[in-house]
């Protein structure tokens, strides 16, 4: 892949990101895409720890002024807790979690985490309560080891082999030609959706951070990866608040609440059996995705 140097000084945010490894061309033009102009206040202060209390507090948003994206979304995610999202694509799911590491700001409304809005404290310490377990994980052009390490700066090899082991990517590694210091990405070895997802996991393990978005990947998985996966998710959700994006319904019959989302606003929550007795959107999503499955599987 083409490697590219940027006068650093001017792209601080991209420095950022890359730290210590080169970026691949097409991630950094994604994150330069991803990041408009969003500036921390003057003086402003890092958050103040907390146990990850997330609120949106009648939250309206659009990308442009006369598309609607979000409308007066009201949200309480309790600290520890899971939340799902469900909706039709284009509802505005990754919206929020967008919103949520501000990378973009609410046209009005207020977002709070542990009841400090967003807004007022440095994103870097927002971000840095953030863990973010994407579809498709980003690999640098680097070894594995330092892939992973990536999730916390200045983390030991001891540390990366920890959370390998949790994530159960250790086995796969270590039968590896050069082991935690193969290649990945363009001249290394090839992962798959499933390696590449746990390889976020062991990333936000290293981190450890108080919340959790966990952005679920819209390709099906094969049986076995989605099932491990969805159990390591289980695991690393924890005692942390999580912010599921869903797009399968199995994976979040467990989560604490679940809202469904319709053209930018909530139109049912509760858990998946209060939701299915209630016989609506959700009941239908369920449905027909038995449906799909029971067709897949003939
Ligand atoms: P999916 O399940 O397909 O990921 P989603 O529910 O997460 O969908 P969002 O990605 O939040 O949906 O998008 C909500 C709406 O905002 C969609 O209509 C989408 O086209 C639009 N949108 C998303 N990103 C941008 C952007 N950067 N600029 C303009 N419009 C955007």
């Amino acid at each position: 892949a083409l490697q590219v140097c940027l006068p650093l000084n001017a792209l601080g945010f991209v420095y950022r990101e890359a730290r210590d490894a080169w970026v691949n061309a097409e991630r950094l033009f994604e994150l330069l895409r991803e990041r408009p102009e969003i500036q921390d206040a003057p003086n402003a202060p890092p958050l103040r720890p907390g146990p990850g209390e997330i609120v949106f507090d009648h939250v309206s948003f659009h990308y442009e002024p006369e598309r609607p994206v979000l409308t007066d979304l009201c949200l309480r995610i309790d600290p520890g807790t899971t939340l799902a999202v469900v909706g039709r694509s284009g509802s505005g799911k990754s919206t929020l979690a967008r919103l949520l590491l501000r990378y973009y700001e609410p046209a009005s409304g207020r977002i709070l985490v542990d009841g400090q809005d967003i807004r007022t404290v440095t994103a870097s310490s927002l971000r840095g309560a953030i863990g973010v377990v994407p579809q498709d994980t980003a690999l640098f052009n680097d070894t594995i080891g330092n892939n992973i390490a990536y999730g916390r700066i200045g983390s030991t090899r001891t540390e990366v082999v920890a959370a390998c082991r949790a994530a159960h990517l250790h086995e796969l590694i270590a039968a590896l030609p050069h082991k935690y210091d193969t290649p990945v990405g363009e001249r290394g070895v090839n992962l798959s959706g499933g390696e590449r997802q746990r390889i976020a996991i062991a990333r936000a393990i290293l981190k450890n951070p108080p919340i959790l978005i966990f952005d679920e990947a819209t390709s099906a998985l094969d049986a076995d990866s989605e099932h491990a996966i969805s159990q390591e998710l289980d695991r690393l959700s924890r005692n942390r608040t999580t912010l599921i994006i869903a797009h399968r319904l199995s994976t979040i019959v467990n989560a604490d609440a679940i809202v469904v989302m319709e053209r930018g606003r909530i139109v049912e929550r509760g858990t998946h059996a209060e939701l299915l007795r209630h016989h609506g959107a959700y009941a239908r999503l369920w449905l027909l995705q038995q449906r799909m499955d029971k067709d897949m599987a003939l």
